[in-house]
């Protein structure tokens, strides 16, 4: 197994320090009360944490895709959510990689120091789940504006987000040569539009993550929101979703951390028989089997 360098360990001791003062009765106050967990996401901006990824030069920690996973597997692995905030990490890598100079100088330095939460992504669609080329949602350029018509669904933190990367089809499916072809990218400020063409309805589910259905309805942005080049909204999205998945690893190798120690201590807290439960081999296999294969280090 790789040596993990200082530096990540470093940084998984400054995470987990940070955790520790979000132990888990914040986290079921909050989730009885369906609340979004605002403190916790400002302690992680705070602390610099959400800006990995974003280069020194636009006021974040210029910090490589394995420190970043780091972060979020030490979240997890602390009990805490990292759902509540991970799309700032992955949404970045498409801003970064193909926002203009303008929206790169414009945004970045924001985001970095928490003026600003890039928390929305706006993909999924009721009647197009996994068939994303299927998405219905319109923008249609007008003079400098684009108009978009639509809506999304299972957006998660949209009611906590200041922007949202938006997918929509600015070319009808039959008029483009390949289909991945026709959708562009935009990078929506919330705050102009909430109630001025865009409508968020939170969806209750049954956990706490914040999900909307997000509607368009004539919602009017400048033409200078595309990220990159119309039409090419498609490739940016899956060239986003490789940091996505990687990071969504990472987070579930924590959940796999902090599940494995809340059996062990309950194995041996909890007593029946006289003695303790995790005394006995059917409660002692299963959780080393996790152990060994899902959290080795
Ligand atoms: C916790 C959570 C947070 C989310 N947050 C966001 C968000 O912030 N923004 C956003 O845009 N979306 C979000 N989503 C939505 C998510 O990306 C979609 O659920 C996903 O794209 C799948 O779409 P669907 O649910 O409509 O499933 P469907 O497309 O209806 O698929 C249902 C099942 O059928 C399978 N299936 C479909 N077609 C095939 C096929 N051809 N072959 C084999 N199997 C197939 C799928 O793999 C899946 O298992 C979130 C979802 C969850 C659960």
């Amino acid at each position: 197994m790789r040596q993990e360098t200082e530096e990540l360990a470093e940084i998984r001791r400054a995470v987990r320090s940070l955790c520790d003062d979000f132990p888990g009765e914040y986290w079921r106050a909050k989730d009885s009360a369906r609340e979004y967990p605002g403190e916790f996401v400002d302690a992680l901006t705070r602390a610099g944490f959400l800006a990995a990824l974003i280069p020194a030069d636009f006021g974040g920690s210029g910090l490589s895709l394995d420190a970043a996973c780091v972060i979020m597997e030490e979240i997890q692995a602390s009990g805490c959510n990292g759902g509540a905030a991970h799309a700032q990490m992955y949404i970045m890598n498409t801003l970064l990689r193909y926002g203009s100079a303008a929206q790169k100088s414009e945004y970045l330095p924001k985001i970095a120091n928490g003026e600003l939460r890039l928390q929305a992504f706006g993909v999924s669609e009721p009647t197009s789940g996994t068939d994303t080329l299927s998405l219905k949602t319109r923008a249609v350029q007008d003079g400098d504006e684009y108009v978009i018509n639509g809506q999304k669904i299972w957006t998660s933190r949209a009611e906590h987000s200041d922007l949202m990367l938006l997918l929509a089809r600015t070319t009808p499916r039959e008029q483009v040569e390949k289909k991945t072809e026709g959708l562009s990218m935009f990078l929506v400020e919330m705050q102009e539009v909430v109630g001025n063409g865009m409508e968020i309805k939170p969806i209750r589910t049954m956990m706490n993550h914040s999900s909307c259905e997000v509607f368009f309805d004539d919602m009017r942005i400048p033409a200078s929101a595309l990220v990159g080049e119309e039409g090419k909204g498609f490739r940016y999205i899956l060239s986003g979703m490789n940091a996505e998945r990687i990071l969504i690893a990472a987070e579930c190798i924590g959940d796999a951390k902090w599940f494995i120690d809340q059996a062990k201590s309950y194995a041996g807290d909890r007593t029946v028989f006289s003695r303790p439960i995790g005394q006995n081999q059917g409660i002692q296999f299963p959780i080393a089997r996790e152990k060994t294969v899902r959290s080795p280090a």
